[in-house]
């Protein structure tokens, strides 16, 4: 049993064809994750796949190598596989494992996205590809432009479905499906499973099968510690915690786009080699700044969830949530980016007395209590700022607060950091005015103990 077992581990079971073992070779791939093991032989043998896993989980490699391996041989010089994915870097990042695993089959990829000089798509698509990477809305410009053409499309890929559902791509992915021939495969991946996903589901897939990969707890490689923090602190205890720490590579989260510019500025003021992405960014400032921080140019990374989201980056020592992120799952996503393969890593958590919830959620599924940390030498005391304009709001009437919410979604201005799109939806606005009493708090108790909400005086 053990020694089937191993041989189902070896790519070689899938017995691809030896231009597609090569790049498998190439990315240095030695045994299959556990999608690889279960959706490679049912892509190979042209069933539809309903796959429930995230980024991480190897699920790109999961449905690139059976492509790869149908379209090596055949036609050439028109589209034969689309890929849809919800934003540029994941389609990037699809388009980039398609160039590794697939180098030596002579195939040819593009990735196609918005906010950036469409010439050079037509240009690509002219001379031939095989198979597109491709945002929704400007996949849909080309097809109008009749710059590309899907009447030949075997097989269609609908990756991270859910976050195209939030995004508000199904009537995009609609029109696209319009354009494509009645028989092919499909392949649909979601991290999660809500009604709307079920009902394309239905639409796309033919007798489908579906594959799941649940959450995996980080690995137990990685250590998790929080540290208590007055929200006016949270930017000088980064510091300390950065300058303190014998850090390789950090990925800072911020739960607003606004924070992760401002804290990207500020390190690098501080003489940090530091970046940020979020969405504001332009496309040819977001790759450099990525590829910045894979080869080393930035050694710090500040970056929203919905930035961050679907990016690989392998080596990161340390992952610091500069805000709690929302969710459970969201903290495992986050934590996932450190401790590797065999290498160790941290996962920091700046905390207020606002996260005491969070903080027991993350906890449940991690099955452990996550240890509070002080810094020895930082001073907790120091009182808010009169002006502080990172928590401040503007000046309003003092109305209940889920009255105020309501308002200033629908009318009110938006203080810096405010939640203001897609980015930030999910943010929780209940950070405290600048001054008030609660903002400044006694040092945090024990070092070693657990995270206790301390009460405002
Ligand atoms: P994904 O979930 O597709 O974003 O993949 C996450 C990371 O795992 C990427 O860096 C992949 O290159 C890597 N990966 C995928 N499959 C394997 C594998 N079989 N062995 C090692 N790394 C892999």
């Amino acid at each position: 049993m053990a020694e089937l077992q191993k041989e189902f581990m070896d790519f070689k079971t899938f017995n691809f064809h030896s231009s597609i073992a090569a790049g498998i070779e190439a990315a240095g791939y030695q045994t299959p994750t556990p999608i690889q093991r279960k959706a490679i032989p049912a892509i190979l043998k042209g069933q539809d796949i309903m796959g429930l896993a995230q980024t991480g989980t190897g699920k790109t490699a999961a449905f690139v190598l059976p492509i790869l391996e149908r379209l090596a041989d055949g036609g050439r010089g028109f589209v034969r596989a689309l890929v849809v994915a919800p934003t540029r870097e994941l389609a990037e990042q699809i388009n980039d494992n398609i160039c590794t695993l697939g180098q030596k089959t002579g195939l040819r990829s593009i990735s196609i996205y918005g906010g950036v000089n469409i010439n050079a798509q037509i240009a690509r698509l002219a001379r031939g590809v095989e198979i597109i990477v491709a945002c929704p809305g400007r996949l849909l410009d080309h097809l109008k432009q009749q710059t590309v053409s899907l009447s030949r499309l075997e097989v269609l890929v609908l990756d991270e479905a859910d976050h195209m559902f939030d995004m508000g791509f199904f009537p995009d992915i609609k029109r696209i499906m319009q354009q494509l021939p009645a028989r092919r495969q499909n392949l649909l991946f979601s991290a999660t499973m809500p009604r709307e996903i079920l009902h394309l589901a239905r639409e796309v897939l033919h007798q489908p099968v579906t594959i799941q990969i649940g959450i995996t707890a980080p690995a137990d490689t990685v250590t998790h510690a929080i540290y208590p923090v007055a929200h006016h602190l949270k930017t000088r205890l980064l510091l300390e915690l950065l300058k303190n720490t014998n850090t390789e590579s950090v990925l800072i989260f911020t739960r607003t786009k606004h924070r992760a510019k401002r804290i990207g500025e500020q390190l690098a003021k501080k003489g940090f080699k530091a970046a940020s992405i979020q969405g504001n960014l332009s496309q040819n400032r977001r790759r450099e700044a990525l590829n910045g921080f894979r080869d080393g140019t930035y050694q710090i990374l500040v970056a929203t969830d919905i930035a961050a989201r679907g990016i690989d980056v392998s080596g990161v020592s340390h992952v610091i949530n500069y805000d709690i992120p929302n969710t459970p799952d969201a903290y495992i996503h986050r934590i996932g980016r450190t401790g590797r393969a065999a290498s160790t890593g941290e996962a920091f958590t700046l905390v207020t007395d606002d996260d005491i919830n969070l903080v027991r959620g993350i906890e449940r599924v991690l099955g452990a209590r996550i240890k509070s940390k002080v810094l020895d030498d930082f001073d907790y005391d120091i009182p808010a700022p009169k002006n502080n304009q990172e928590f401040a709001r503007p000046p309003r009437k003092p109305v209940p607060r889920y009255k105020s919410i309501h308002k200033q979604k629908k009318t009110g201005p938006k203080p810096p950091g405010s939640t203001s799109s897609a980015e930030t939806k999910s943010a929780r606005p209940q950070q405290r005015p600048a001054g008030s009493k609660s903002a400044a708090r006694s040092k945090p108790r024990s070092g070693g103990g657990s995270f206790r909400p301390r009460r405002s005086r």
